[in-house]
């Protein structure tokens, strides 16, 4: 714990947020509503996509591969950082790494937010995308390391169990 606890003062001295710092953040998914994914077109997601099943709080986070490429939701731009955040532990649980939601602007000043397995990855990214630059070269937001949980589940839901998660989603919290 002594290594993590000087992780953290590292990450927090850079201006980073740390996952663990929140007490009612899920430990394993980083968000404290446990229902809010999917954003859009939950049925259709939660019918027909590979989910990651947080072991903790139950959040489904879709984990699907595109089949063309092979990209998963996390590996696309967000429009902001909170955004991002719901689908971090699907990039980290995929490369079992850590990884980085890092703030870039486009030439025109908008804002937009994208996940890295580390900074290099970052940098090689602005490289190959001149029309960005990145606001910080940290990130912003990391749960600082790479945790498995024994009760995480990544398949698709039985009917059943959509029906469930949906009727959670509508329920006032
Ligand atoms: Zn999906
Ligand atoms: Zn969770």
């Amino acid at each position: 714990m002594a290594d993590l606890e000087i992780k953290i003062i590292k990450l927090e001295k850079k201006g980073i947020r740390y996952a663990g710092g929140k007490k009612d953040m899920c430990r394993e998914c980083y968000v404290n509503e446990s229902r809010i994914t999917p954003l859009l077109g939950a049925r259709e997601c939660l019918e027909n996509h590979t989910q990651y099943i947080c072991g903790t709080c139950g959040r489904c986070i879709c984990i699907q591969r595109d089949e063309k490429r092979g990209l998963q939701r996390w590996n696309f731009p967000f429009k902001s950082l909170e955004i991002a955040r719901l689908y971090l532990r699907t990039a980290d649980y995929t490369v079992k790494r850590p990884c980085g939601i890092y703030e870039m602007k486009n030439s025109k000043g908008r804002v937009s937010y994208k996940i890295f397995a580390c900074s290099e990855d970052f940098q090689d990214y602005l490289r190959k995308n001149r029309d960005k630059e990145a606001t910080q070269a940290e990130p912003l937001f990391t749960a600082g390391r790479f945790v498995e949980y024994p009760d995480t589940e990544v398949r698709r839901l039985t009917s059943d169990e959509v029906e469930n998660y949906l009727s959670e989603r509508r329920q006032p919290d």
